[in-house]
């Protein structure tokens, strides 16, 4: 991998730059660029055809100051330790951000999942519950879904500890399905962190987003609800979308509903009625109101980043934007709402699931809103004031807010 473009590699020059800002004491800086613990497993799977496939995977838990490791796990083709790493480090600021008392992890199986069938997924989310079952649990790291993974892996996973614990321990594990200790509100709990987040800036900034337009690079989860309820929350209008594939473009408007269903039903998002298509990197260049990326990191790069046309660049994704392209963007005067802060609403709603699973005792939907709303809020509004205060974009700012805090957890506890 090109050094440049390693994730790891990225985070670990962002935490060397608030370091130097807040006058980080050398040794939390060097701890806090580090995971304090990772894991390399090697998994045999039996697939469905009699053969054994060996599998890689990782478990990173890049720093428990602030409470147990916390985070998804990821299952992609290119996965390496050093995304996970980075992703861990990720999640460390995410829930600082939005002030929960949870460290950051990660983790990642290479694997291409589309190849898989529905017993060889089962088979896999088993055997990496197995091996790491010693080092997962409630007071020590907490996984959940992210890319390619979904509810019903997390049953199959939670299922696999529990056999192994031989007790019941729904807050082993996040994004459960309901029926098995899920949290209501969970499954779009990402996009609408986003959008809550959105909402705020536009508020801050004095920008009126009614009636304006959206274009969502990513149609997996985050991406699918951020079109609805960039729809229902903010009356944007979608104008184009894409996945993996490619995407589909109608200045005029295209239905979220009818979209979303549409890709349900197809797994594809091509030939949607009314629509020309588009690739990726049109799509980023649009000329909308809100850009949202969706998918995966370093879309957003110092090539592209000149043609980038938006007003607010709302990071869905985790780090779709390089330090080279985000000073771009910053000259260019878009309001870039940073990944940790923009997509922390689903790692918020995990908390609370976790939070329902200690007390089996479980909220409506409309509780959890207004809690994730209010916590979305309080983090915006932290890093919008130490932006203001110190003249800074506002990912440096998110930086400062959450880099302190984790700092000084590691100082009350007498780590350094
Ligand atoms: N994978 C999500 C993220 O990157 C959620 C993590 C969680 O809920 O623990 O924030």
């Amino acid at each position: 991998m090109d050094e440049k473009f390693n994730p790891f590699a990225i985070a670990q020059q962002q935490i060397d730059k608030v370091a130097e800002k807040l006058g980080l004491d050398p040794a939390v800086h060097e701890l806090l660029r580090w995971p304090m613990q990772e894991i390399k497993v090697t998994l045999p799977v039996k697939m469905d055809d009699g053969n054994t496939r060996i599998f890689h995977a990782f478990r990173v838990q890049y720093n428990t100051a602030r409470g147990p490791a916390k985070g998804g796990i990821r299952w992609h083709p290119q996965e390496t330790i050093d995304t996970v790493r980075a992703l861990a480090a990720w999640m460390t600021w995410k829930t600082s951000v939005v002030d929960i008392p949870l460290g950051g992890g990660k983790g990642g199986i290479i694997c291409n999942p589309k190849e898989l069938s529905e017993t060889e997924k089962e088979r896999l989310a088993r055997a990496y519950i197995r091996a790491l079952a010693r080092s997962l649990g409630v007071t020590k790291d907490v996984p959940a879904p992210d890319v390619y993974t979904t509810p019903q892996i997390m049953a199959w996973m939670m299922d696999e500890y529990e056999k192994i614990m031989g007790e019941s321990h729904p807050g082993v594990i996040t994004g459960k399905p309901i029926a098995i200790g899920g949290s209501m509100g969970r499954g779009d709990a990402t996009a609408r962190g986003g959008i809550y987040v959105t909402k705020e800036a536009a508020a801050a900034f004095e920008m009126d987003l009614k009636g304006k337009t959206m274009a969502v690079m990513g149609f997996g989860n985050a991406g699918q609800n951020a079109a609805l309820l960039g729809e229902e929350i903010l009356g944007l209008r979608l104008v184009a979308a894409s996945d993996s594939k490619g995407g589909v473009y109608n200045p005029k408007g295209i239905d979220a509903r009818a979209l979303v269903d549409y890709k349900i039903k197809n797994g594809t998002l091509k030939g949607f009625p009314d629509t020309e298509d588009i690739t990726n990197q049109e799509l980023l260049e649009l000329d909308v109101t809100v850009l949202f990326p969706a998918a995966l990191e370093n879309v957003i790069l110092k090539e592209n980043a000149p043609r980038i046309k938006c007003k607010i660049c709302c990071e869905l994704a985790n780090g779709p934007t390089t330090p080279e392209a985000d000073a771009i963007l910053n000259d260019k005067g878009i309001l870039v709402l940073p990944d940790f802060l923009a997509n922390a609403g689903g790692v918020t709603v995990s908390y609370f699931e976790q939070v329902q699973n200690a007390y089996n005792l479980y909220w409506e939907l409309q509780e959890v809103h207004w809690r994730l709303e209010k916590k979305m809020r309080r983090a915006f509004k932290s890093v919008h004031e130490m932006s203001q205060t110190n003249k800074l974009p506002l990912r440096e700012a998110a930086y400062l807010v959450a880099v302190a805090r984790v700092a000084e957890a590691c100082r009350l506890r007498g780590w350094v």
